[in-house]
C-alpha cells in the first residue's frame, strides 16, 4: 500500500469567492491495482497517472496507478466509484 498526501490546501479567490480545496490522504494498493487507468481517465483533476512498475511479475499488471498530484484531489470520490479492484482508498485530512 502506497501513501500520498496533499503537500498544502489552496485557497482560489475568484468575484470574491474563495474556495478551499481539500488535503487528501489517497492510498493505493499496489497488489490489488490491475493498471486499467480508469481513475486516470475520470479524475477531473489529473491526480493519477500510470507508471511501469518494476517488482510486478504479472506481465498484465506491469503498469500501476500512482498519485502524481494529491494535492489537486477533490474528494469527489469518483476514481473509488469506478476502481473494480478496490484499490483505492481516501481520507479528507480536514
Ligand atoms: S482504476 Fe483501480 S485498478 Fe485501475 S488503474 Fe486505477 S487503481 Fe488501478
Ligand atoms: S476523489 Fe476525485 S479528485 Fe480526488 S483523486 Fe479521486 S477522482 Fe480525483
Amino acid at each position: 500500500m502506497i501513501r500520498y498526501v496533499g503537500v498544502e490546501n489552496i485557497a482560489i479567490s475568484k468575484l470574491n469567492v474563495t474556495v478551499f480545496k481539500p488535503r487528501a490522504e489517497i492510498y493505493i494498493d499496489e497488489d490489488k491495482c490491475v493498471g486499467c487507468g480508469r481513475c486516470v481517465e475520470v479524475c477531473p483533476e489529473d491526480v493519477y497517472a500510470l507508471k511501469k512498475y518494476s517488482e510486478e511479475k504479472d506481465p498484465d499488471k506491469e503498469y500501476k496507478s500512482i498519485a502524481v498530484h494529491p494535492e489537486r484531489c477533490i474528494l469527489c470520490l469518483s476514481c473509488l466509484e469506478i476502481c473494480g479492484k478496490n484499490a483505492i482508498y481516501i481520507y479528507s485530512q480536514q
